[in-house]
């Protein structure tokens, strides 16, 4: 049976994104009293996995690093079919950066028995690098493809996708086990049942912190996040808006004295 790994991140909704704060000094989100829900690109990662165990049989561990309350969103995963969850959570991982984040989900991985697929989303809504999936393949030291759009053939232990590249794809064969980043054409995420959340009330969310992952606690956290964000700027993006008034040609002769002022035409 497939063995299947979904990484989620707990993000700040983006639906109260104008209460988001960042500290001035750690240029960390201040994420008190702003609800966490699951990372919106994540749905499709788990919709992918869990397509693939209603059509050949598989085993879906949905793994988090976050604060205890991230929890939820691994319980939520449980509720729409994941069968295992597991949240790495202690303080020591607190101010990761997207290195360290890796770092600790590639160990959290390597504590499974065995894995064919990790499945991320191609990036989070909060901090949005696109670094962690290709990171956690370094890590377990397996092929990775991102932004996969489409698995195509995955009859053996050679899958192919499709990828997205610029206005194009990319068709990619690649061995397992791999990683693969997704995008949203990928899938439609199903939604919370009624009866996927009284059957994940039984299922229980195995959290681990930095004993028993058992790392070293200078790869992990700010201690171990070999970037810092050292600045920050809010650009602005507002636009002149000139209205030009009178006949069809005045209008027309006026845009055209305007861009010779612009230096658009000679
Ligand atoms: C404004 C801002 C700028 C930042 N800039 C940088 C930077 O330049 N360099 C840097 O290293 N860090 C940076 N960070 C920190 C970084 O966002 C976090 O450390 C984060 O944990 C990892 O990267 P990401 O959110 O960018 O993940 P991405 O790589 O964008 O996420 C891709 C996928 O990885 C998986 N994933 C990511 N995080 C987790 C998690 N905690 N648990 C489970 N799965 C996860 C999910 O499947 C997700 O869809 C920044 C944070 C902020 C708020």
């Amino acid at each position: 049976m497939l063995k299947l790994v979904v990484c989620v991140k707990a993000v700040p909704d983006p639906e109260k994104a104008d209460r988001i704060k960042i500290d001035p000094v750690t240029k960390n989100l201040i994420r008190q009293d702003i609800p966490m829900v699951l990372n919106p690109i994540d749905k499709f990662a788990l919709e992918a996995a869990l397509v693939l165990k209603e059509e050949k049989g598989a085993h879906i561990t949905v793994i988090s690093m976050g604060p205890p309350d991230a929890a939820s969103i691994v319980k939520e995963c449980m509720a729409l079919g994941a069968d295992k969850g597991i949240l790495l959570s202690d303080r020591a991982f607190g101010g990761a950066d997207a290195f360290a984040t890796a770092f600790t989900l590639a160990s959290g991985i390597k504590k499974l028995e065995e894995f064919d697929v990790v499945f991320c989303g191609m990036a989070s809504s909060d901090g949005a690098t696109e670094w962690v999936g290709p990171q956690i393949a370094n890590f377990l030291d397996t092929p990775v493809v991102t932004m996969v759009k489409a698995i195509e053939e995955n009859e053996d232990l050679t899958w192919t996708v499709r990828a997205d590249f610029d206005n194009g794809y990319r068709r990619v064969k690649v061995q397992l086990p791999c990683v693969f980043t997704v995008t949203r054409d990928l899938n439609t995420p199903r939604t919370l049942s009624f009866s996927g959340i009284i059957k994940a009330r039984k299922k229980q969310v195995d959290i681990l912190g930095l004993e028993q992952l058992g790392v070293d606690p200078e790869k992990v956290g700010a201690k171990g996040s070999p970037t810092i964000v050292s600045d920050m700027e809010i650009t602005s993006n507002t636009r002149e808006t000139t209205m030009i008034q009178g006949t069809l040609e005045e209008k027309a002769d006026a845009v055209l004295e305007l861009l010779k002022d612009f230096g658009s035409i000679g």
